[in-house]
């Protein structure tokens, strides 16, 4: 078998450093061809001494310099790009094999669009760029014949659960609804009056996965299982009524499919994303990822709940974007994008969040997404006007 070459955009992330992990498993398979990262630079020179890649992206001229320098001097020869047109080269660059799109946010729209176009094997972590930019990004996977796998727990389980030609329609292979498993995050109990008074820290501080800033807010918020609402319908061609959410604390069933026989097909595991990564790096093979057997006399118990709509206002601002359609999901995700680190900076309150969120959503009309420059407007657009409402409601 021949070596696969990859890039991972975003290695200095969460994602970005479980996947390394995983490749550093398998050296007769794998070769690191391009790492990327946006602040941590010292990190990213540490990754770049560890895996020796053709390739190393940073945000802008002065940290390429710092980097060039620290690389020469450890003899190495790799070529540092910069910014966004360094990361869409070395996503699209004509060695690679894969691409693992482990960027946060909208910033990973462009790269990993660019994967996609180059017709690579692209594992998609970065949600909100299919979130913004749906039926566009899937007409470029069909066009392209890229191969698209989600690393996103709950998908890469649903993916696992579905049979291999699922791309002809759910109700073709006889699927009734596909059920979207969700934490609840750190605040599923809390009483709804202290909601408002929750800090960064507790917001960050998620009962079983270890994961990004933003993200982890956005559980907290439940506004990420919104975005993976949204996630689903795109990638299994599902209606946003097909998609229910199910809150299950332990995080161990990673989601269900449910068929019209009454079979019901979970995925499950420990809560650790080099499972899914794992997975989609090797599928349709398998391959071992580090991560420890699932011990189910350890975890005990599976429990169930249904959300509370009210606690959890983003999650209904989701499935309203999902219905919606068009630009809806890109001025939500703008909006959510903005509130997020206005709440990790101490501007808003934590149920802002979803204040700001609904106020952008409700006052911007949503209009049909034709091209990736009515995605990028939308983008701006909600950016704008959140930047507003922070301007009459921030302290
Ligand atoms: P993170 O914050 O740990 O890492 C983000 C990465 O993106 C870093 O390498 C950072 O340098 C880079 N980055 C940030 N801003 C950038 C910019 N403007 N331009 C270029 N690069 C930039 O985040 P994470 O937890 O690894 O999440 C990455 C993506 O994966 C997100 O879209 C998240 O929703 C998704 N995801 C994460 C997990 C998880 O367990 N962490 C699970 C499912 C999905
Ligand atoms: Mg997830």
């Amino acid at each position: 078998m021949s070596v696969e070459l990859i890039s991972v955009l975003g290695a200095t992330g969460s994602i970005g450093r479980s996947t390394l992990d995983v490749l550093a498993r398998h050296p007769e398979r794998y070769r690191v061809f391009a790492l990327s990262g946006y602040s941590r630079l010292a990190e990213l020179e540490q990754l770049c001494l560890q895996y020796r890649p053709q390739f190393a992206v940073v945000a802008d001229e002065a940290a390429a310099a710092v980097l060039r320098d620290g690389l020469r001097a450890a003899g190495l020869a790799t070529e540092v790009l910069v910014g966004e047109q360094g990361l869409c080269d070395v996503a699209a660059h004509a060695d690679v094999d894969v691409v693992m799109a482990a960027i946060v946010g909208a910033a990973g729209l462009l790269p990993t669009l660019a994967a996609v176009r180059a017709g690579k094997k692209v594992l998609l972590a970065n949600k909100e760029a299919l979130v913004m930019s749906g039926a566009l990004f899937m007409q470029a996977v069909r066009d392209s014949g890229a191969q698209l796998l989600p690393i996103d727990s709950e998908h890469n389980a649903i993916f696992q659960c579905l049979p291999m030609d699922f791309a002809d329609g759910l109700e073709q292979v006889g699927v009734r609804r596909i059920l979207l498993t969700a934490s609840g995050g750190p605040f599923r109990e809390l009483p709804l009056e202290r909601l408002a008074t929750v800090t960064p820290e507790q917001a960050c501080a998620h009962p079983n996965w270890s994961m990004g800033r933003k993200i982890s807010v956005d559980s907290a918020s439940m506004m990420n299982k919104g975005l993976e609402l949204i996630e689903a319908c795109w990638l299994f061609d599902a209606r946003p009524e097909q998609v229910e959410v199910v809150i299950h604390p332990q995080s161990v069933i990673h989601s269900l499919v449910d068929y019209v026989d009454g079979s019901v097909l979970a995925q499950l595991g420990n809560p650790d994303m080099r499972t899914p990564i794992a997975h989609a790096l090797a599928w349709p093979e398998r391959v071992a990822s580090g991560v420890a057997p699932l011990d189910l006399f350890r975890v005990g118990r599976l429990d169930f709940q249904e959300p509370d709509l009210e606690r959890f206002a983003c999650l209904r601002l989701a499935r309203q974007a999902a219905e919606a359609g068009g630009s809806a999901a890109a001025l939500l995700n703008a909006a959510n994008e903005v509130a997020v680190e206005a709440f990790l900076h101490r501007r808003i309150g934590f149920t802002q969040i979803a204040q700001l969120n609904e106020s952008v959503l409700n006052s911007l009309p949503a209009t049909p997404v034709e091209s990736l420059e009515a995605v990028l407007a939308a983008d701006r657009s909600a950016r704008e006007a959140a930047q507003q409402w922070l301007a009459r409601h921030s302290g």
